[in-house]
């Protein structure tokens, strides 16, 4: 069968969807979530596996063919094993990626090898165990790096997650681009974004994508420019004779928006066809309230042909003007 291909109304490709399978999480990274008074979804609120797997065929046959699995953190939901082995089995579903903090990770490895898992993206600030707690409020660090071991063991493609916080991990900067010299990994500088879970934010963001790539370049001189991929958030450089790559992802300066191919479902079931939208249809309402596929095809449809230009004009939208979610319900 054919599988359509949507465009949005300002003619780019949906084909790629970040879903958040809980909004749970073991760590409490500052840039994410508050450290106390944090109310998690009721279960009955999350999306269930079954509805998942719905929704996972529907945006399939409507051409999303490249699947995030996000959260929260996604190994907190019990038995996500049995999820993943589904959504990898979907049709039309041709790479299905995580994003995980890694410190259940390590288990699932050899399988999630096995079942094809196209990358893995891992989060880590700091290479400094006492960094790593004071920016996450747990003492993990040596669980996750463990994972990351065990990740490069597994030749599973990955990508680490580093969001750049003046004053907490700058320091990491050049150690994180020195994990790029033996090993053929993607080290990604973030932005941080005002997704913090408890409203308050800075005027103005002290390291910028600008910033940090001055950084590094002042580090390495001779840093080369990649080829970015299509649709691709992050610049890609490359400290020549190295095995991996270095990037750097403008996510509040939103550089990206004009090639921006994907959408958001949160873990509570809403559509957010832009991070910086307030959620614009609610899908497991939908769902529960006995809609057809067929139906919920044409509301997500509908819901492609009216997305913002870009991240400033979602904000501008938003009725609740200020940006307050945390990134753990909305999938980052
Ligand atoms: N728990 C998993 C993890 O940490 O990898 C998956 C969910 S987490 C919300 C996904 C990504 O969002 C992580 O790489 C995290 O660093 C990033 N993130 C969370 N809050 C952010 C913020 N305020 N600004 C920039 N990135 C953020
Ligand atoms: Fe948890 Fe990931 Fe948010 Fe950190 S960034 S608190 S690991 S969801």
């Amino acid at each position: 069968m054919m599988t359509p291909q949507l465009y949005d109304n300002h003619g780019r490709p949906i084909n790629y969807l970040r879903l958040a399978v809980t909004d749970r999480c073991n760590l409490r990274c500052f840039y994410c979530m508050p450290e106390e008074g944090i109310h998690y979804l009721p279960k009955k609120e999350l999306l269930s596996f079954e509805e998942i797997e719905r929704l996972i065929r529907i945006m399939a046959s409507l051409g999303i063919s490249k699947i995030r699995l996000t959260g929260g953190e996604p190994f907190v939901r019990t038995d996500l094993m049995q999820l993943i082995r589904k959504i990898a089995a979907t049709d039309g579903v041709k790479s299905l990626h995580l994003t995980t903090n890694g410190i259940l990770t390590g288990p699932h490895i050899e399988e999630l090898k096995q079942l094809g898992i196209a990358s893995i993206n891992l989060s880590l600030d700091t290479l400094d165990r006492e960094r790593f707690k004071n920016i996450t409020r747990r003492d993990e660090f040596d669980n996750t790096w463990q994972t990351l071991q065990q990740l490069i063991a597994s030749q599973i493609p990955i990508k680490i997650n580093a969001v750049v916080m003046e004053g907490k991990n700058t320091e990491d900067i050049i150690p994180m681009v020195e994990l790029t010299r033996h090993q053929a990994i993607s080290v990604r500088f973030i932005e941080e974004m005002p997704f913090n879970g408890e409203g308050n934010h800075y005027a103005r963001l002290s390291w910028t994508y600008k910033k940090i790539l001055e950084y590094i370049q002042g580090a390495y001189p001779g840093l080369e420019k990649m080829k970015d991929q299509p649709h691709a958030t992050a610049y890609t450089y490359k400290v020549p004779g190295y095995a991996g790559d270095v990037g750097v992802i403008a996510a509040f300066s939103r550089t990206f928006c004009g090639t921006c191919n994907r959408i958001r479902v949160t873990a509570q079931g809403i559509l957010k066809t832009c991070l910086y939208d307030e959620g614009v249809l609610n899908i497991k309402e939908l769902m529960r309230a006995g809609l057809t596929d067929e139906a919920i095809k044409s509301k997500l449809i509908q819901a492609f042909a009216t997305r913002p230009r870009d991240g400033f004009e979602a904000e501008l939208q938003r009725k609740n003007k200020s940006v307050h979610e945390s990134m753990s319900t909305i999938g980052g």
